[in-house]
């Protein structure tokens, strides 16, 4: 029998109606594990090249993992996978909360869904049943009123609900999907794509226990991971401070993102810390589903002009950059507005900070004026015009329809030169962490798959010296090596092929980064123990490095299909030049040669050719991938 997967994937027809069960293989699932490697195996096999990614032959994948719905620390997570609006390239986004755990526990592995509704529908699944219910009522309503309305109709309030707000209906191309109102498959636009299905929400419910292989060594890792937590300073700060525990050192040393990265040198950056956050606004933590870490921000305001609802969270570190210091905004009551404000229409916070500072520039630049605006004075540090630009991109009314489409085709059909006020990657705005302080972030953000993303691989701070976490507790892996934040050199190279496989893997696995080293207080023993008691396989950090592997190897080949190629994986031009102001004023820009050779070289450790970054047959024979060698000839 099956320990920890239920060996039943869920295929939705949202044209026809029609659902039906798929029982594959237990080695279908020792390949695939779950999450993006799932989906890309189904994205590959089933959806045509080329597919308009708002078309009903989209395919929107929703896959946790083999161990997810395990009572253990920090494995709540789930990926939702489809072509994304955004890039055109392979779409992924994880999220924790409860949602994917109550998947599992409603009896599926994954949910493969094709097709388009004419009318507005949510799915609802209970304990094995499949329905497809009536949605046009709730077509229009924010993320909290449509969980009231679907708790109320069903009559249950345990019910968990991934749904979209009225960005995901408008067709934003960062609209993203939430669960519980404040966990969120966050980048890449699957909002959108969901609200092309007209699919509003899917409702879970499952009373159904997980079978475990071994429960009680779940349970002992578990309690020790657990009776840890306040010991171990990392996990200990994502409990106190949360991830904005990082503002303070990004101010003090003057690399905070802020006037659209004009300069990494914000005055006001005090007034963003996580300390200042905690004096002010916080109400409490909470956490997700069996995690004893809690490190999730509530923040309330209420004041006559003000009101924050603690309902939809609070500010993560990149909310704070990229809807603060990003815009010039220095006030944590307006930030917390504009994350409550992105949480209800399900905007993407980091997308939306990065579109209006961008549109800031332009306006401060001349390339925008008070008549494209509407009459909003766009001006950095104007608070009430981001809460304005945030309403007007959700409804996509006047610039915020051009600002719905990204930066990167909103600068294209501005023109005059507004292409050089955009920081993306493969179409997708990049994250609050810069690169010239940490190089591997930046090969990561040329290297993802689906555009830049902070969460690609660990940061290079975690293995600048002989005492940090990565260097004493990764050996597993053969890092004994520290390597400084700004080398660029063939060990940070090397470094980065492995760290990329290895957080890979925590996303096919649903494991939280905040959960394990070098981030946290699990061990990879010990995740490896829980993954081993879960399912009963007696695996090893080899074969779950193949399969992070592999995933990485399919994305590629997605997305040359889609005609992406060696010269997609780009850093923004910025990186390239000296930080300007501030502590850092004149130092750190990375040499274009010297990234380009570090390119080079990762294409060649990943069995890719070391000019056109293509896999070759020999390492898509090596990971099992042989049936897409005729894939990359074509
Ligand atoms: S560490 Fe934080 S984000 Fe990660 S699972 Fe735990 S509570 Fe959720």
């Amino acid at each position: 029998m099956p320990y920890g997967y239920t060996g039943n994937i869920l295929h939705v027809d949202l044209s026809s109606k029609k659902h039906w069960i798929e029982n594959p293989p237990e080695n279908f699932y020792r390949t695939y594990w779950g999450g993006r490697a799932l989906a890309l195996y189904y994205m590959l096999k089933k959806m045509k090249p080329h597919t308009d990614p708002l078309s009903p032959n989209n395919l929107l994948i929703f896959a946790p993992s083999v161990i997810t719905g395990a009572p253990a620390p920090a494995i709540p997570r789930y990926t939702v996978c489809a072509k994304s609006p955004l890039t055109g390239a392979q779409g992924e986004a994880e999220a924790g909360g409860w949602w994917g755990p109550e998947l599992k526990k409603a009896g599926f592995d994954a949910i493969i869904i094709k097709g388009s509704s004419s009318t507005p529908v949510y799915l609802y699944i209970e304990d094995g049943k499949v329905e497809i219910k009536g949605a046009t009522h709730l077509w229009g309503k924010d993320t909290g009123e449509t969980q009231k309305i679907i708790k109320n109709e069903l009559a249950d309030d345990k019910v968990r609900i991934a749904q979209i707000g009225p960005a995901g209906e408008n067709l934003v191309r960062f609209a993203n999907i939430v669960n519980e109102l404040k966990h969120f498959n966050g980048r890449n636009g699957l909002g959108a794509v969901m609200g092309s299905k007209k699919l509003k929400a899917i409702a879970v419910r499952g009373t159904k226990p997980i079978e475990l292989y071994n429960k009680e060594r779940v349970s002992q890792i578990t309690k020790e991971i657990t009776k840890r937590v306040m010991d171990n300073p990392l996990s200990r700060d994502l409990r106190k401070l949360g991830t904005p525990a990082v503002v303070r050192g990004f101010y003090e040393a003057g690399c905070l993102p802020s006037y659209n990265w004009t300069t990494g040198y914000f005055k006001e950056g005090e007034n963003l810390t996580a300390e200042t956050l905690n004096k002010t606004i916080l109400k409490g933590t909470k956490g997700c589903y069996a995690c004893p870490i809690r490190c999730k921000r509530v923040v309330e305001v209420d004041e006559p002009n003000l009101k924050v609802d603690p309902a939809y969270g609070g500010p993560e570190y990149e909310t704070i950059v990229s809807l603060g210091s990003l815009c010039g905004i220095s006030d944590l009551k307006y930030i917390a507005k504009a994350n409550e404000l992105c949480n209800k229409y399900t905007m993407d916070t980091i997308s939306t900070g990065m579109v209006i500072a961008f549109a800031m520039q332009c306006y401060q630049e001349g390339l925008l004026t008070k008549e494209d605006t509407g009459g909003i004075e766009l001006t950095f540090g104007n608070r009430k015009a981001v809460l304005k630009m945030i309403e007007k991109i959700a409804h996509r009314e006047g610039l915020g329809g051009l600002l719905s489409q990204g930066s990167y085709l909103a600068a294209q059909k501005i023109g005059k030169g507004a292409e050089k006020f955009i920081h993306q990657v493969k179409g997708q705005e990049i994250p609050m962490h810069d690169p010239r302080l940490k190089t591997g972030v930046g090969l990561q953000y040329a290297l993802s798959d689906y555009g830049a993303d902070h969460m690609k691989a660990a940061h290079d701070s975690f293995f600048k010296d002989k005492d940090s976490v990565g260097i004493k507790e990764m050996k597993d892996l053969c890092i004994l090596e520290p390597v400084s934040p700004t080398d660029i050199g063939e060990k940070k190279v090397a470094l980065f092929k492995v760290l990329d496989i290895y957080w890979t893997v925590f996303d096919i696995l649903g494991v939280c980064d905040f959960g394990y080293v070098p981030r946290s207080v699990g061990t990879m023993e010990e995740l490896l123990e829980i993954i081993r008691a879960v399912t009963g396989w007696r695996t090893t950090w080899f074969e779950l490095m193949r399969v992070g592997e592999r995933s990485i190897n399919m994305a590629r080949i997605f997305n040359l299909r889609e005609g992406f190629t060696s010269k997609d994986d780009t850093l923004p031009e910025v990186f390239y030049h000296n930080f300007q102001g501030g502590p850092l004023d004149g130092q750190e820009a990375i040499d274009k040669g010297d990234f380009q050779k570090a390119l080079k070289l990762r294409y060649q450790l990943m069995g890719w050719g070391p000019d056109n970054g293509i896999p070759t047959p020999a390492k898509l024979i090596d990971l099992g991938l042989d049936w897409l060698i005729d894939e990359v000839k074509r």
